[in-house]
């Protein structure tokens, strides 16, 4: 992804800790990878003369492609969507680009080129084009000329244009995430009851953005595997910072909740099967069931708005029914992240957690791509040189609106 990037002198912005991330005007030249083509309709230009002329309601066209074959409504703004626009929606929906900001326009979910909100506790971007047609033609020049541009979900007011922002915008998304992960899951046809019943007991959990004065840094549980590097690379943990942050327990054994209770609380559990040829002390199935049964321990009583994370790594150690134990236990569907490199699979992790933006990255491995990365590992005398914890390193980056952030390095090595 090629990346423009245009930096202002902070203008009175609301950054009231002179510690968080210098302020940015972006604007960012993004790729479209995933963009499909839309569907049959008319082009977007006339959704506006379709509303203002025709007196077509919005929520009767797809306000990300103009389609007139509406399938739901946007979650966020007023106006319908189309199933192909659905399924991208769907897919990028908490994609992150390793600075932060979201990988998408949060209206089509495509765009080339996206425009930043600026409020420090916001994420979102927006194409031109939207801006364009859905405000009204020329915002996405007006916006490229101020310095301190805020969002439409941002803004006091919630119409600009046609562009209407939906009261409890979170709730529809929620609820939109959650009907159509479950729809596109049946569909899918995987594993039928089971499957059903998992995603209908762990709805997704989404908690109110943290404002930018409240965040307060990570506390960390980290089992087994140690992710200290990874998250002192995205900021979240200072180099030399108060050891309390995190804490890395190798063994469990004697481990009891009273001692879980004493450590924390915990922002984020994180836990993984020690990588594949290495020796273990353990069967790879211990470190699910230890993990699950810290986990219990560390986490908020039910019903609790603190935000509360966590994340099982498996280095494809665990056997085919220590997974599906693992996925009845955890409530949740795992996701595969692989390390490619010149369309060569080095390494991959089979990944559970809670983390929204690991929902968005699946990617299937085939049984035999994983024998034979399970056999290249035996042979190799040295372990990858992506360790599991790095695989996993940007899908932390969504934590960013909950938890505060120190120094980051914005070109990491991942
Ligand atoms: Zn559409
Ligand atoms: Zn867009
Ligand atoms: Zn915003």
């Amino acid at each position: 992804m090629s990346c423009l990037l245009a930096w202002h002198p902070v203008v009175a912005a609301p950054v009231l800790d002179p510690e968080e991330e210098p302020s940015m005007d972006i604007i960012l030249v993004g790729s479209s990878e995933l963009s499909s083509p839309p569907s049959p309709g008319p082009p977007r230009d006339l959704i506006a003369y379709e509303v203002k002329v025709n007196h077509r309601d919005i929520e009767d066209m797809c306000i990300c492609c103009g389609s007139f074959q509406v399938y739901t409504q946007h979650p966020l703004f007023e106006g319908g969507m189309c199933a192909p626009c659905k399924d991208r929606f769907l897919d990028c929906l908490f994609l992150y680009d390793d600075d932060g900001n979201q990988s998408y326009c949060s209206i089509c979910c495509s765009g080339e080129t996206l425009l930043i909100c600026e409020n420090p506790d916001c994420t979102r971007c927006y194409c031109f084009e939207c801006v364009d047609t859905l405000v009204s033609p020329g915002t996405s020049e007006k916006v490229q000329a101020m310095s301190n541009w805020v969002c439409f979900l941002c803004l006091p007011f919630p119409r600009s244009g046609l562009l209407q922002r939906r009261r409890k915008w979170r709730g529809w998304l929620k609820a939109f995430y959650d009907r159509e992960a479950v729809r596109s899951r049946a569909a899918s046809g995987t594993d039928g009851c089971a499957a059903a019943l998992t995603l209908l007991a762990s709805p997704l959990e989404m908690y109110k953005t943290v404002p930018v004065w409240k965040r307060e840094p990570v506390r960390v549980l980290s089992l087994f595997g140690d992710i200290k590097k990874e998250l002192t690379s995205l900021g979240f943990l200072e180099n030399g910072s108060d050891p309390g942050r995190l804490k890395h327990l190798d063994d469990v054994t004697n481990t009891v909740r009273r001692d879980v209770e004493e450590w924390g609380p915990f922002d984020l559990v994180y836990g993984s099967t020690p990588t594949l040829g290495h020796a273990c002390d353990h069967p790879p199935g211990w470190y699910l069931f230890q993990f699950h049964r810290v986990l219990q321990y560390a986490r908020p009583r039910p019903g609790s708005p603190r935000p509360f994370f966590w994340m099982f790594v498996d280095n494809l150690v665990l056997t085919e029914d220590d997974r599906d134990v693992a996925t009845r236990f955890l409530e949740t569907d795992p996701v595969t992240i692989q390390d490619i490199c010149s369309r060569t699979i080095w390494n991959a992790v089979h990944v559970w957690s809670n983390i929204p933006a690991v929902k968005s990255r699946h990617s299937a491995l085939v049984s035999q791509e994983e024998s034979s990365l399970r056999a290249q590992e035996r042979q190799r005398a040295k372990p990858p040189t992506q360790g599991p914890a790095k695989l996993v390193k940007n899908c932390f980056l969504p934590l960013r609106e909950y938890f505060k952030y120190f120094s980051t390095e914005l070109t990491s090595s991942l």
